[in-house]
């Protein structure tokens, strides 16, 4: 029996766990006592891990040799790594000779490892070529990282899990915390429990489980963020609750706004929202924290959590941005319990932003539109430039290839034929596409049906290398037992491929990928070490923390500059932030009305979210039926009143549809809705709805109803929100 540290591979709390295996067998799983994320504790996925890696069940759900599917239409074949490798640069190469590098695209996912990430990004930007690489993380983080730019001046969360026990008010915004972070929501409820003055605020269109617990829940309409927050700073501004020598010492701005909120008053934002004005004031007094505040004494601080309500909206940035005012204007920020926190879904959604990761970003927090990074990164990388052209997006790749522009695909670790909104125009994408590489460790995913070539990567359990999580921590992640069958690290096929390639397209020249190592952790350190240097003077700097460090201390939050003997907790104590003149920035937020409102044709708001005990498209979790204990089955959940009105009774079969698609779902009464709203989870994949079509590929899930349309400043499409019609399935 062996034991072996490592980090949990489902979200963004980014627990420590403890690996029991014995041989090639995990044999059990418990919580790390000294991870700082969760101290020993596991949610009811991280603490069920083990029975979903286990021999049988990966010997049923592993891709455990490379395929080859001939022809589009014929049985996958099994080939071995030498000609499947040969295969796919060749014809990665063929396609940059005929088309030019944009005509290929990398799809990759926050569940890779920093050091995946990092090998894909220079193979993209640096070797071919293209910027054309993205991640699902758009789908899930990419307004919280415009958000803290556009106002903080950079991508990095501000405060930590320890402020939690500090906060005297908190304030969730479109995160139901209790099943999608539920280590975190623990420790929301011990810091309540020690803390009973604490005030819990809660704002959702649900009333959630984490709803539940608030002292005020504020069930807002969709789509209405902006306006609440706009109307609590004008009611923040009328009662001289803002902290006006924090704004005049460390911000700018701060007059253009007050322009745009001076109409947002809570009788105005109440027809908005559908929320009480009263409401309104109690929130922003209590956020504001000047209850029982002596004159000149310190604020009672503030922490706000907010996750994908916010993120995943056509107002995405500006919802964060509009959040992190209230901070700004508060001065609720840098010190303990205060401070803007975007909890992130994914494990290492943040490392694959620290090592730029996606089509707009650099390493270390570079921008790609901005000339001099640009110059840098070619410099630290050893090739003549990086391309200045822009990249595409999730949605932008996959529409791309939809219309013929980009026509060979690599996806790696991810299953956009469940996950993307749109999917008809993303299983169009995937069809006209000439070549798509799919490398996965589950065989089951709906996106390997589409598959040209199918290459076996390693997943948890079997990896080495790094993850970052919500608090900018970053953990090591080990392997406890060989790779299954012919499986390979991701960073490691992602290299074979680059070196393949470097022969066609810098032949004679020095690789740029100089990984050597006897053993995957001296490579995967190898990588690590050379992401650590381009973040030398960086906002996210982590230049005084080695390796070996990781592995004596554990883990680490950055920055962690050279010559630190920590890393740093909070982040703008002094109130100086990453901006050119050093001041936090406030940007006109106007709300604007959802991509989608209901109409008389798709009279519902449909939303989309996750379950407690389920992960994304299911590949681990749908293994275990125990996690079904939860919810046996998909439903799409209406009010009462909407179902009778509907004819509907629960259990009954309802055709779902959109402008852009249609699905059957059982319907379940749901009074946590409001009245004229549907919910359905994100996990439930077509083979739960309805079968496989005639090709034999399964149907899509409720992406097939979701719409394309996304953010301008992030790319983040809006996946919480569609207009949908609902009526009662006729059977034969
Ligand atoms: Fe894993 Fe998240 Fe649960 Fe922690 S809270 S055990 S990271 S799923």
């Amino acid at each position: 029996m062996q034991e072996t540290r490592s980090t949990c591979p489902y979200c963004g709390v980014g627990c420590g766990v403890i690996i029991q295996s014995d041989g090639d067998t995990i044999t059990g799983v418990r919580g790390d006592p000294h991870h700082p994320a969760n101290f020993g504790r596991l949610c009811t996925k991280g603490s069920t891990l083990h029975l979903t890696a286990s021999r049988p069940v990966t010997l049923q759900t592993r891709l455990l040799q490379p395929q080859l599917r001939p022809q589009r239409g014929q049985a996958a074949h099994p080939i071995d790594w030498d000609a499947a490798l040969d295969t796919a640069a060749q014809r990665f190469a063929a396609t940059i000779d005929r088309y030019g590098p944009d005509a290929v695209g990398f799809y990759l996912s926050g569940q890779l490892l920093t050091e995946d990430y990092y090998v894909f990004n220079k193979l993209a930007k640096g070797l071919i070529g293209t910027n054309n690489i993205d991640t699902n993380s758009r789908l899930c983080m990419s307004s919280a990282v415009a958000g803290y730019k556009a106002t903080l001046g950079a991508d990095a969360p501000p405060a930590c899990y320890d402020d939690l026990a500090h906060a005297q008010c908190l304030f969730i915004a479109g995160s139901n915390t209790a099943w999608a972070h539920p280590i975190v929501f623990r420790r929301i409820e011990d810091a309540r429990a020690a803390n009973p003055a604490m005030k819990i605020i809660v704002a959702d269109p649900r009333r959630t489980d984490t709803a539940a617990m608030a002292d005020l829940f504020l069930p807002l309409l969709p789509g209405s963020d902006v306006m609440l927050f706009n109307a609590m700073l004008h009611v923040m501004l009328r009662e001289g609750w803002v902290d006006q020598g924090y704004i005049a010492r460390h911000t700018s701005g701060f007059a253009d706004l007050q322009a745009v909120v001076q109409d947002c008053t809570p009788e105005r934002a109440a027809a908005v929202c559908g929320l009480p004005p009263q409401d309104i004031a109690t929130a922003a007094r209590w956020f504001a924290g000047v209850e029982g505040m002596a004159e000149g004494g310190p604020r009672r601080p503030t922490l706000s959590l907010y996750c994908q309500g916010l993120n995943q909206s056509t107002s995405g940035t500006a919802k964060n941005a509009a959040l992190i005012h209230l901070h700004l204007a508060c001065g609720q920020i840098g010190q303990p319990g205060a401070g803007p926190f975007s909890l992130t879904g994914q494990p290492n959604a943040m490392g694959g932003r620290e090592v730029g990761g996606l089509a707009n970003l650099l390493p270390a927090h570079r921008d790609m539109a901005n000339p001099d990074h640009r110059t840098e990164v070619a410099r630290l990388w050893g090739v003549e430039s990086v391309p200045a052209r822009p990249g595409k997006t999730a949605v932008e790749m996959f529409q791309a290839a939809a219309d013929g522009a980009i026509k060979a695909l690599w996806i790696a670790c991810t299953n956009p034929a469940q996950s993307l909104p749109d999917q008809t125009t993303v299983r169009r994408a995937l069809q006209r596409a000439e070549f798509v590489v799919v490398q996965e460790a589950f065989a089951t995913t709906a996106t390997a049906q589409y598959a040209d070539l199918l290459l076996p990567a390693t997943t948890w359990g079997e990896k080495t290398g790094t993850v970052t999580n919500s608090e900018r921590r970053i953990s090591r992640v080990r392997a406890a037992v060989a790779a299954p069958g012919g499986a390979r690290h991701d960073w490691q096929i992602t290299l074979a491929l680059a070196q393949r390639l470097e022969r066609h397209l810098r032949p004679g020249q020095p690789t740029l990928f100089p990984y050597a190592g006897d053993t995957a952790q001296a490579c995967a350190e190898a990588i690590w070490n050379e992401h650590r240097e381009t973040t030398r003077g960086r906002d996210l700097d982590i230049t005084g923390l080695t390796w070996a460090a990781l592995e004596a201390d554990g883990p680490q939050q950055w920055p962690y500059p050279s010559g630190a003997r920590a890393g740093r907790a909070r982040l703008y104590a002094d109130g100086v932030f990453p901006t050119p003149d050093g001041r936090a920035r406030f940007v006109p937020t106007a709300w604007q009305p959802l991509a989608e409102p209901p109409s008389a044709r798709y009279p519902f708001s449909l939303t989309t979210g996750r379950l407690r005990d389920q992960w994304h498209g299911m590949s681990r979790t749908g293994t275990l039926g125990r996690l079904f204990g939860h919810a046996s089955e998909p439903a799409l959940q209406m009010h009462p009143q909407d179902l009778q009105r509907l004819q509907l009774a629960a259990g009954d079969l309802a055709h779902v549809t959109s402008a852009r698609g249609s699905i059957i779902a059982p319907v379940q009464a749901d009074d946590t809705l409001a009245p004229g709203q549907a919910f359905m989870a994100m996990h439930w994949g077509g083979e739960y709805l309805g079968g496989r079509s005639s090709t034999g590929r399964p149907l899509a899930g409720v992406n097939a109803l979701t719409t394309p349309a996304f953010c301008p400043g992030s790319k983040q499409p809006e996946l919480k929100h569609a207009a949908v019609k609902v009526l009662k399935a006729e059977l034969p």
